[in-house]
């Protein structure tokens, strides 16, 4: 082996980062290709290498708040600069691997912390829902979202009934309680080979929608507690949506309604 081209320990030890981070300069490039190309256990090497620090950056700037993503990139960055560039692998891996790890466990903390508070209406809602999935007895006209909408004129004064068909989620049934209070409260079920999701429809002069989450067509979407939750009003009367069915369900159903 000549003295201008490269051996396997030294393509380890002073290229395989910088080829990973495409980093080197055309003469090493050269050389590098030279030798990756008929060297199965650096192309591997290699191939894992881009594929760590790909991981590391998807994690960074997919799964992280803003915030977060600005220090675990800062935090990346200074591991460049320590590294000098041509460290040597193994230590750099490790380094990569605890930034992994460590941007893993910022980003689990930041989740938890900004969890919203507890909401009584959408724990209640999501009581109701999870009845539900075991047993749901109709006490109001409701084959149909029509049928619904008719109902919830009649008791509620406006038509809180949904069209979930987009989402393959059909009218299973109506309810009408009243409420410890004396209020009605009104619940329909929509069911489907996926999944199912409970509306509960009730009059309240005050309901603070929850910050965070998403809004379409006015309808405002969270992930709560593990569940989709949906919520929205007319005038006084609240409805507030519960499912298992992912939040972007939620969202294609609410983004076909008519602005
Ligand atoms: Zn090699």
């Amino acid at each position: 082996m000549g003295a201008d081209t490269l051996d396997h320990k030294q393509y380890i030890e002073r290229y395989l980062s910088a080829d990973a981070d495409d980093e080197l300069e055309n003469h090493e490039r050269r050389d590098a290709t030279a030798h990756v190309s008929g060297c199965e256990e650096c192309r591997r090497m290699l191939d894992s290498e881009i594929a760590m620090k790909s991981e590391v950056k998807k994690l960074a700037t997919v799964t992280a708040p803003v915030e977060l993503r600005n220090r675990i990139m800062a935090a990346l960055d200074e591991v460049d600069r320590r590294s000098q560039r041509r460290v040597r692998p193994l230590r750099r891996a490790v380094a990569w691997t605890s930034i992994a790890a460590l941007a893993a466990c910022l980003i689990a903390v930041t989740v938890l912390r900004i969890q919203q508070p507890a909401n009584p209406a959408f724990d209640a809602a999501i009581e109701s829902f999870v009845k539900s999935e075991q047993s749901f007895a109709s006490n109001v006209p409701s084959k149909s979202a029509d049928e619904l909408a008719v109902t919830y004129i009649d008791r509620f004064g406006v038509p809180m009934a949904w069209d979930f068909s987009s989402i393959g989620l059909e009218v299973a049934g109506g309810r009408i309680d009243q409420s410890s209070d004396g209020r009605p409260i009104g619940y329909s079920l929509y069911k489907g080979s996926r999944g199912s999701l409970l509306a509960v429809i009730y009059r309240n002069d005050v309901f603070n929608f929850p910050v965070g989450g998403e809004t379409v067509k006015g309808i405002h979407i969270y992930h709560y507690r593990g569940y989709s939750v949906a919520a929205t009003n007319r005038y006084s009367v609240f409805c507030i949506m519960v499912t298992r069915l992912p939040t972007s369900d939620l969202a294609q159903a609410f983004s076909q309604l008519p602005s």
